[in-house]
């Protein structure tokens, strides 16, 4: 077959074992999964008092312009309904943006490491990629910059960036922003944006006013703990999306996403909690590393990219054994460190005390 030449030797996303696949491996009862930065505490009661009461035509194609959940975002961000468009999980958004923009003989620029999406979409489309090696976890914008020339054609900007969870601090941004010519599409993945408690960043969405070439992405997967619907929204001014809003799919979000999502941005309180018990949770993991010496990235999302002095695929398996899934920096590009995502403090506290054990087993504190 005519297989597009890039696709070959590519592999299928490798997501994080599964909560089954480890119970049946390992013959234990209970699995704590802190491998995808999935809210521990789940969705706002609202979504579930919802679906405990609400019927659907199941028979009938969704809403493709998703109307009601679109006039709720415009309503709490402040922007135009025609300055949003919605995706099948922000991963669908990196994915309509890369088609629509990235062809061979053009380039993207983008951090290393970063979410490995970017990347992913990039070669399918037969781009040049460009990659710039993070400074102490955070985006090296000068040199990101110095990477762009007349074939660029997208930037990617993940901030809090993942793997590291660092947030990039809004003067730099700002800067960065104002030099990047306007034919190039600077895309800010701000999958972790309700988690920022950073006072020296600030809220992006009004650059798109003063900048008509960047898209700012966020998504209901993460801090709203409605993953298994996949709803992302992009925002930008109304040209670019009007651009973008062909290349993607007619029903490309479920009639149960759309209601669902919109009854969780209702519950602003809920996601206040989320915040406040995630940043106790961080505080047990600092204070976990600052006793035993291990370096971590000062995290703005509901993960933490720790040190661990041992191959991390090692203490990946002896955490797995132990009923914990997280990720190994082998993984994502950050040997020598494991990510593992904040869970309620009572997983925390339990998940710490197996590390420890790990650790110790290793040798690490010798
Ligand atoms: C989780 C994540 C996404 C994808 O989120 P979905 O909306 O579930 O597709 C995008 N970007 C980053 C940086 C993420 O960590």
């Amino acid at each position: 077959m005519k297989w597009k030449e890039q696709i070959t030797g590519m592999k299928a996303y490798q997501p994080g074992k599964s909560i089954d696949a480890v119970k049946k491996e390992f013959d234990l009862d209970e699995i704590v999964k802190l491998a995808s930065n999935e809210n521990p505490f789940g969705s706002s009661p609202k979504v579930h008092e919802f679906l405990a009461n609400e019927s659907f035509n199941f028979a009938l194609y969704p809403d493709g312009y998703a109307t009601n959940l679109r006039a709720a975002v415009a309503t709490k961000l402040g922007v135009e309904e025609n300055e949003l468009i919605f995706g099948n999980g922000s991963d669908e958004l990196i994915s309509i943006i890369t088609r629509a923009l990235l062809y061979p003989g053009v380039n993207t620029v983008m951090a290393k490491p970063t979410f490995s999406q970017y990347s992913h979409n990039a070669k399918i489309e037969g781009a040049e990629i460009r990659e710039v090696p993070l400074v102490d976890g955070n985006h090296d914008l000068d040199a990101m910059f110095d990477a762009i020339d007349d074939n660029t054609a997208v930037v990617w900007v993940c901030s809090p960036n993942n793997p590291t969870g660092v947030v990039i601090e809004d003067a730099p941004l700002q800067a960065f922003l104002k030099k990047v010519p306007s034919d190039v599409l600077v895309v800010l993945d701000e999958a972790y944006f309700e988690y920022v408690s950073n006072d020296r960043h600030k809220d992006t969405i009004p650059y798109i006013q003063d900048n008509p070439n960047i898209i700012i992405l966020r998504t209901f997967s993460k801090a709203y703990g409605l993953a298994a619907f996949r709803v992302g929204y992009g925002i930008a001014n109304k040209e670019l999306i009007a651009k973008l809003d062909p290349v993607r799919g007619p029903f490309n979000n479920t009639v149960l996403s759309q209601a669902i999502a919109q009854v969780a941005l209702e519950d602003d309180a809920y996601i206040e909690k989320c915040r406040e018990e995630n940043n106790k949770g961080k505080k047990q993991f600092e204070e976990f590393c600052g006793k035993n010496n291990l370096h971590y990235f000062t995290t703005d999302t509901n993960f933490i990219l720790m040190e661990v002095k041992v191959d991390s695929d090692v203490v990946f398996q002896e955490l797995m054994k132990r009923g914990f899934i997280i990720r190994s920096g082998n993984a994502l590009g950050t040997p020598g460190y494991i990510r593992v995502t904040i869970g309620t403090q009572a997983q925390n506290e339990a998940f710490l005390t197996q590390l420890e054990a790990v650790l110790q087993e290793q040798g690490v504190f010798s």
